[in-house]
């Protein structure tokens, strides 16, 4: 008998309503479709809508616990497996210190709440000082940027698209990622409502993206210098006297000091680095300045750049000056219905340089070394060696710098387990394999894309499929590991979990004791009864006043399209900072020293040629590619190239040619593409499935591609935030011979 289950696709932060068609006894999906009736994607979906029910059908997807034995996998019980595994790594612990155990998270954890939630409980208790996540290559400058602005790390400012009259993107390419850290289920919709109203939009892009083309302006721009173009813009707004910060000016302190560290930025001084005339950027400032509601975003090229931290921050100190910075159609702040976001608790110091890398001595950042560090860790011997690594849903040898130097320093670790579902270029060096559940066997929760989103909601998703017997979550698998490594049970981690949740809201519950929040809960089970407090207790929350009007979980699972809790409001930040005296301080030490780097820059010379990353509407880095449906078509590993630079170095349109940096080399087709700016060329990552040993046939054997972090400096890092520089690689391209 079908059924249909209405649920949110989990792929991507737009998080976009489906409707699912399913015979829940055969388990089998027969239709994914856009709900018409979800409240924030009314229908819409991409091509990746299906993904997540072919990763559960995939066969190649593991189900149950595998050992390595030899040079082949055995399948092994889940008891088995996790007393071996928590014994190996409590033994670790207990004889080298819990540092030599090291730890590596992908991103699909960010895409499971019940992952999220326990995250913290198995981090915390591990407790090592060698952790280390895909955020380290892609996100940190963003949240150190929040962290020194409002002092928090995760209060992302996120432009109001169906809002904003005047919209400028930088570094990102939201036609294809459907937005990054500014969740909109079908981006291309606002962009036309936003042409139909008049608006306008510019992108700046090194190369002509899919944004791009349906932008009013293109300016293409040298990578890695847009905090200088960002400098500039500032220098002009001081210049002009033009800095009106509006209802928050009360509240901003530094103003005449970054006025001062930006003179020497001027249009004309950052051009030749840039390679946007001074005249293009003045009338950017004039247009920006001329408008009603402009706001400016920037998003992954910007954090992955040699000045990531800088260019982050500078987005959002452009578009405080302006007046644009928590108003409507401006840059604005969700208030998820989980409240992460509130300001609750004491002001905490910044998460920064409370410990050390062993091997170049670089400092952790929200308790995390960079992850281009994490081959130089596990090269380290004696006291400092890494003896033991858990790898958490991540591929870092295909998603981190120098991948072939991390894939070789694997093998100096006694002891690896991956809690993955596939044997990939990483996995394959494990000791263990521990399978986790996959998206339609457990239910779900946006909990963190709220956090991002264009309009503020609250969205269940329902378990579709029962998990086969004995099958375990992700968040068990942690319970379960941490209860054996500690002598404990796992319904004492889970009590101690509640408990910790429970005290932690406690004080923003006037009136409210824990035995009425713990009533109140008990119907709910696990993961599911955190979020029922969270949501309790969050901004829309009914406080456990009995019959009271707010939400809890039970509301929010009898709305099957979603609960729409309306536009992004303005004038929420003040209320949202958590800085020490609820001022936002726009300079810091950090950013003092990172601005006289980049003015230095300003005379360094440039290289020739320099690499990019791209993404495609079908991938989602390494994720998709074991799926067929997703790896059909053309090539799209290739290396695109202006043919004006293509042509003067021999190499025609589809020619196969050689690609090489300070730390790699690659050969690599070449797609001419007269988008790109001349001196900069484009490649994909998440490719180079040309490892032995893996069980990705389709991958491996389809879409195998090269590694664009082959390419990639491992030793190259924004030095505030410890992200990767892949953006802005200096590169050579030759024709083979
Ligand atoms: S845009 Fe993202 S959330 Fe929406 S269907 Fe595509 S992958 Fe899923």
């Amino acid at each position: 008998m079908t059924q249909i289950i209405h649920r949110s696709c989990p792929t991507c932060e737009a998080s976009c309503g489906l409707t699912m068609e399913v015979d829940r006894e055969r388990g089998e999906v027969l239709s994914v479709k856009g709900d018409p009736d979800d409240v924030r994607s009314q229908g819409y979906v991409c091509a990746k809508s299906q993904a997540f029910h072919h990763i559960y059908r995939d066969p190649e997807r593991l189900r149950r616990p595998v050992k390595r034995v030899g040079g082949d996998w055995e399948e092994v019980s889940w008891d088995e497996a996790l007393d071996a595994v928590a014994a190996r790594l409590a033994a670790v612990r207990d004889e080298y210190g819990k540092d030599a155990i090291a730890m590596y998270y992908g991103n699909p954890n960010g895409h499971n709440f019940h992952t999220q939630i326990y995250t913290q409980l198995f981090i915390g208790m591990l407790d090592t000082e060698r952790f280390f996540s895909a955020g380290s290559v892609d996100q940190q400058p963003k949240n150190l940027s929040s962290e020194l602005l409002y002092g928090n790390a995760w209060l992302f400012p996120v432009p109001d698209l169906s809002r904003t009259d005047f919209f400028v993107c930088m570094g990102g390419n939201p036609m294809v990622s459907q937005g990054s850290l500014l969740g909109a289920p079908d981006v291309g919709r606002e962009f036309a409502a936003l042409r139909e109203r008049g608006g306008h939009m510019v992108v700046i892009d090194p190369r002509r993206t899919e944004t791009a083309a349906v932008a009013d302006q293109h300016l293409f721009i040298r990578p890695g210098t847009d905090a200088l173009l960002l400098m500039a813009w500032v220098h002009e707004l001081f210049a002009r006297q033009a800095v009106n910060i509006g209802a928050l000016a009360d509240r901003v302190e530094g103003l005449a000091a970054l006025e001062e560290l930006a003179r020497p930025f001027t249009p004309e001084a950052v051009a030749p680095r840039t390679g946007v005339p001074a005249a293009a950027l003045r009338a950017l400032v004039d247009g920006f300045a001329g408008a009603q509601r402009p706001v400016l975003y920037g998003r992954i090229g910007l954090c992955t750049q040699a000045f990531g931290t800088l260019a982050s921050w500078l987005v959002d100190v452009v578009n405080l000056l302006q007046g644009r910075l928590d108003e409507e159609g401006g840059a604005m702040f969700a208030r998820p219905a989980t409240g992460q976001n509130e300001s609750r608790g004491e002001p905490q110091p910044l998460q920064h340089g409370r410990w050390k890398s062993r091997a170049r001595g670089f400092p952790e950042y929200m308790s995390m070394l960079p992850a281009s560090c994490m081959a130089e860790e596990m090269e380290c011997t004696g006291a400092d060696a890494v003896r033991a690594l858990i790898t958490v849903a991540g591929n870092p040898v295909l998603s981190v710098p120098n991948g072939k130097r991390i894939d070789a320093a694997m093998d100096n670790v006694e002891f690896k387990v991956a809690l993955d579902i596939y044997i990939n270029e990483t996995t394959r060096h494990a000791d263990y394999i521990l399978p986790s559940t996959t998206q339609l066997e457990h239910s779900n929760y946006d909990f963190l894309f709220a956090a991002f989103a264009q309009r503020n909601f609250a969205r269940y998703s329902p378990q579709v499929f029962a998990p086969e017997p004995g099958a375990k979550h992700q968040h068990e698998i942690f319970v379960e590991l941490l209860a054996r490594m500690n002598g404990m049970s796992a319904s004492d981690l889970d009590a101690m979990m509640l408990d910790g949740l429970v005290d932690s809201v406690l004080p923003a519950l006037e009136g409210v004791g824990k035995e009425q929040v713990l009533a109140a809960s008990a119907h709910h089970e696990g993961g599911e009864r955190l979020l029922d407090i969270l949501l309790r207790v969050g901004p829309y929350g009914d406080r456990f006043a009995a019959g009271g009007e707010g939400l809890n979980l039970d509301k929010v699972k009898a709305q099957p399209h979603g609960v729409d809790l309306g536009p992004l409001q303005p004038g929420v930040l003040p209320q949202m900072l958590n800085t020490q005296d609820g001022c936002i301080r726009l300079l810091h030490p950090l950013l003092e020293a990172d601005i006289a780097r980049l003015a230095a820059a300003l005379d360094e010379p440039a290289p020739v040629l320099v690499l990019i990353g791209r993404r495609h509407i079908r991938d989602m880095n390494s994720w998709l590619h074991n799926l067929k449906n997703y790896a059909r078509g053309a090539d799209r590993c290739t290396l695109y190239m202006h043919p004006d630079d293509a042509a003067g170095r021999g190499i025609a349109d589809g020619d196969v040619a050689e690609i090489s940096s300070a730390v790699g080399r690659l050969a690599v087709p070449v797609e001419y593409h007269d988008g790109m700016m001349p001196g900069v060329v484009s490649l994909p990552h998440g490719f180079g499935h040309r490892y032995p040993g893996t069980r990705q046939s389709t991958a491996s054997g389809q879409l195998p591609g090269v590694s664009a972090n082959d390419l990639v400096d491992d030793d190259a890092l924004d030095l505030p935030s410890g992200t990767s520089v892949v953006n802005g690689v200096a590169v050579e391209v030759h024709a083979q011979p």
